[in-house]
């Protein structure tokens, strides 16, 4: 069985059982996260989140990218959120490479130039989380009375900690 098949035996157990289909589409706490897309962050559970409380925006390391701020834009234009938090994680991937090397190793396996593309890593995470937040301040198509904060995610220990802005 691959693991579509096994996503599609779960679901119709999940469909029988379903009660959420009197959600709207704006998220009921006003709130966005963006966040990593790594796997080991159960977000509803950490953040003591349900169903319908907030925009989950993802993409590898929790980058406030120019598609990010697109989505930002609706979320709060569109459909009423008010609150974004920006969370990063320990042991993520993008502390483990260097934009170089990665490029270098991607060309080598493909055979394609890879020397345009982007991957955003970094090696300070405190320091990444403050620059998300400030790239989502400074946008100036989102609203100014939304409140921007950074936050990292312990995927050891479970604990989530502010980033202070400077
Ligand atoms: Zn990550």
């Amino acid at each position: 069985m691959s693991v579509f098949d096994e996503m599609l035996a779960h679901n119709e157990g999940y469909a029988r059982r379903f009660d959420l289909g009197h959600l709207q589409t704006p998220p009921v706490r006003k709130l966005v996260i963006l966040t990593c897309m790594d796997s080991r962050m159960d977000l509803e559970q950490l953040l003591g989140l349900r169903v319908g409380d907030a925009h989950m925006i993802r993409n590898a390391g929790g980058l406030a990218t120019d598609d990010v701020v697109r989505s930002l834009i609706l979320s709060t234009h569109l459909l009423g959120t008010r609150s974004i938090a920006i969370i990063q994680h320990t042991e993520c991937g993008l502390l483990s490479i260097t934009d170089d090397e990665f490029r270098w190793r991607l060309s080598t396996s493909t055979g394609r130039d890879a020397s345009h593309l982007k991957f955003h890593a970094f090696r300070d995470l405190d320091q990444n989380v403050r620059e998300q937040v400030a790239r989502v301040k400074r946008d100036p198509f989102l609203p100014k009375e939304i409140e921007v904060r950074g936050f990292v995610y312990d995927v050891k220990r479970g604990s989530l900690r502010e980033v202070e802005s400077q």
